[in-house]
C-alpha cells in the first residue's frame, strides 16, 4: 500500500470520567507519530452511550490531554453529535445484501446463548433472521417489532499486516454476524469507529493490542462497504495500567493524579513513550522535541512493558534538573502555595529569590512536592529542629558560645556573599581551634532545622544576612533555654 498523502491519527476515548494512564499512553504514541510526520492528531469522543457520558467527564479527558501538552488539531468530534451519519452507511450495506435486520429479542438471544454454553457449542448468532422469508419480515415490520442491523459476515479469512505485529489473520467462521446498528438507532462501537475513521480520513489507527479482535470486525466492515481501511498499529499492553486495576503502589489511574503527585508533564510523556517504544539507542531521558524527532512505529516492541513508578520518579527528577530555574519556578510554585509557604503574589514579587531556591533544591528533588518538603525553611522560620540533629549538634560543648560568636561575625559582615560567608565561618573555626564541621552542622540545624540539604553557604547566602543572624540567635535562645544543654556547655 502506498503511504497515504496525509498522516491523520486519532485518539478515541470513551468518556469514563478521567484520562486513564493507558489511554494517555496511546495518546502519546498517536501524538508523537502525528507530530513527527507533520500530520494531524484528531480527538474523537466516543460517547454514543449517552447514559454513561457526561460533559464533566469529557472535560476531565481534555484537561488530561492539555496537561500532557498533547494538543489536538481540528475541533474535537463527538459521536453523539453524529447520530445522523451512521444509518446511511447501514442502509448501504443493507441494499448491497451485506447486512440484514435482526428482530430477535434480547431475551431470546440470551436464552440461545445460554443453551450454546450448556451444550458446549460456540456462542454465535445462529443467523435466524438472515433466513426469514419475505412474508415473515413483512409481518414483523408490521408489528413494529424492534430490529437491529447485523453485518452478514462473509466466509473466508481476514488478514492484515499490523505495523507492530506483522501479518495477522483470523478465520471469519469464528466471527458472528455482529450488530452494527442497535434497535434504538445507535451504532455499535465497531461500526461507528469504521464510519468515523473513514469520514475523518484516518491514515493510521494506533491503539492497544486488546483491540485486535475489533480490528478483524472492522476490516470486514471496510470490505463490505467497499472502502480502503487505514493502516493498523497495535501497541503492547503495559501490565498494570491497561484494563487492569493499578495498585496504589504502582501509581494512579487518572493522568491528572500524576500532576497532583508532583510529576512534570514532560516527564510523564517521556515515560509513557518508553512504555513499549525505544529510540534504538540507550537514551532514556528525552525532551518532547527529541521524542518527536525520533519516534517511529517501527520501533514499537511487541512485548508488554512494565509500569515502574520508581523509574518514573527518577525520570521526573532528571527532567526537573534539565529545566532552567526560570522555567522551574512556575512548575514548583503551585506546590509551595498549596503547602501555604507562599502566595501567587509572593512568587511574583520574589521571583529572583524563588529562582535561587529552586536552583539550590533541584539536585535533591524527584517530585515537585519535594520542593515544599525539603525547602520549607526558605519560606518560614517556624520550624522545629530535627530532634536527633539537635541532640548531636546543639548539645556539644561550648556550642552556644560558638554560635553567638558566629552570629556576631555574620552581623558585622559588610558584604554577605558566598566568599565572605564561607571564610567567616572557616576563620572562626580556626580561631576557636575546632574543625569547620563543628560549626557547619549546628549552623545548618539553626538556620534550616534540618541535618541535610544543599550547600550550607549557598543556603545562607540565599536566606540573607538578617535572616541568618536572626535564626542563629533564635537557636541560641533554644539552646540556652534547655537546662541540660547549659550543664554540658559549662563542663566543656
Ligand atoms: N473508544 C475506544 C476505547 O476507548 C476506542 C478504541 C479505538 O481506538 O478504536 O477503547
Amino acid at each position: 500500500m502506498s503511504p497515504p498523502s496525509e498522516i491523520r491519527v486519532r485518539i478515541a476515548p470513551s468518556p469514563s470520567g478521567f484520562l486513564h494512564v493507558g489511554t494517555a499512553r496511546t495518546s502519546v504514541y498517536n501524538w508523537l507519530f502525528a507530530r513527527h510526520h507533520h500530520g494531524k492528531f484528531i480527538l474523537r469522543i466516543e460517547d454514543t452511550d449517552l447514559e454513561r457520558s457526561d460533559p464533566k467527564m469529557v472535560e476531565a479527558i481534555l484537561e488530561g490531554l492539555r496537561w500532557l501538552g498533547l494538543s489536538w488539531d481540528e475541533e474535537p468530534y463527538y459521536q453523539s453529535k453524529r447520530f445522523e451519519v451512521y444509518p446511511s452507511y447501514a442502509e448501504k450495506l443493507l441494499k448491497r445484501g451485506k447486512a440484514y435486520h435482526c428482530y430477535c429479542s434480547p431475551e431470546l438471544l440470551k436464552q440461545k446463548r445460554e443453551e450454546a454454553i450448556k451444550e458446549k457449542r460456540p456462542v454465535k448468532y445462529d443467523r435466524h433472521c438472515l433466513h426469514l422469508s419475505d412474508e415473515e419480515k413483512k409481518r414483523l415490520k408490521g408489528q413494529a417489532v424492534l430490529r437491529a442491523t447485523r453485518l452478514k459476515v462473509a466466509p473466508g479469512e481476514t488478514q492484515f499486516k499490523d505495523v507492530v505485529y506483522g501479518d495477522l489473520s483470523y478465520d471469519n467462521a469464528d466471527i458472528e454476524d455482529f450488530i452494527i446498528m442497535r434497535s434504538d438507532g445507535r451504532p455499535t462501537y465497531n461500526f461507528a469507529c469504521v464510519v468515523d475513521d473513514y469520514e475523518m480520513r484516518i491514515s493510521h489507527v494506533i491503539r492497544g493490542n486488546d483491540h485486535i479482535p475489533n480490528t478483524y470486525k472492522q476490516l470486514l466492515l471496510y470490505e463490505a462497504l467497499g472502502i480502503t481501511p487505514p493502516q493498523f498499529a497495535h501497541l503492547p499492553l503495559s501490565l498494570g495500567i491497561d484494563r487492569s486495576k493499578i495498585s496504589k503502589r504502582d501509581g494512579a489511574v487518572a493522568i491528572t493524579d500524576y500532576r497532583q503527585m508532583g510529576f512534570l508533564p514532560e516527564a510523564v510523556v517521556n515515560f509513557l513513550a518508553l512504555l513499549g517504544w525505544s529510540p534504538g539507542d540507550d537514551r532514556e531521558v528525552m525532551s518532547t522535541s527529541e521524542l518527536i524527532e525520533t519516534f517511529s512505529l517501527e520501533r514499537v516492541s511487541q512485548s508488554n512493558p512494565v509500569f515502574d513508578i520508581e523509574k518514573l520518579k527518577w525520570m521526573n527528577g532528571e527532567h526537573i534538573r534539565s529545566k532552567g530555574d526560570n522555567e522551574l519556578v512556575p512548575a514548583v510554585a503551585p506546590f509551595l502555595i498549596e503547602a501555604s509557604l507562599t502566595t501567587k503574589l509572593g512568587v511574583e514579587i520574589r521571583w529572583e529569590y524563588m529562582k535561587k531556591v529552586v536552583g539550590l533544591l533541584k539536585e535533591r528533588c524527584r517530585l515537585l512536592t519535594d520542593f515544599a518538603a525539603l525547602g520549607r525553611y526558605f519560606f518560614t522560620d517556624k520550624f522545629d529542629y530535627n530532634p536527633d540533629g539537635a541532640k548531636k549538634h546543639f548539645f556539644s560543648p561550648d556550642i552556644d558560645r560558638h554560635l553567638a560568636t558566629l552570629a556576631e561575625r555574620y552581623s558585622s559582615l559588610q558584604k554577605f556573599d558566598l566568599e565572605a560567608i564561607e571564610s567567616g565561618l572557616r576563620n572562626l573555626a580556626e580561631e576557636l581551634g575546632i574543625s569547620a564541621a563543628k560549626l557547619i552542622h549546628p549552623t545548618r540545624l539553626a538556620t534550616t532545622g534540618m541535618t541535610k540539604g544543599p550547600s550550607l553557604f549557598e543556603i545562607l547566602e540565599v536566606l540573607g544576612q538578617e535572616e541568618v543572624v536572626k535564626r542563629l540567635r533564635r537557636a541560641l535562645e533554644f539552646i540556652r533555654g534547655n537546662p541540660g544543654l547549659a550543664d554540658r556547655t559549662d563542663s566543656g
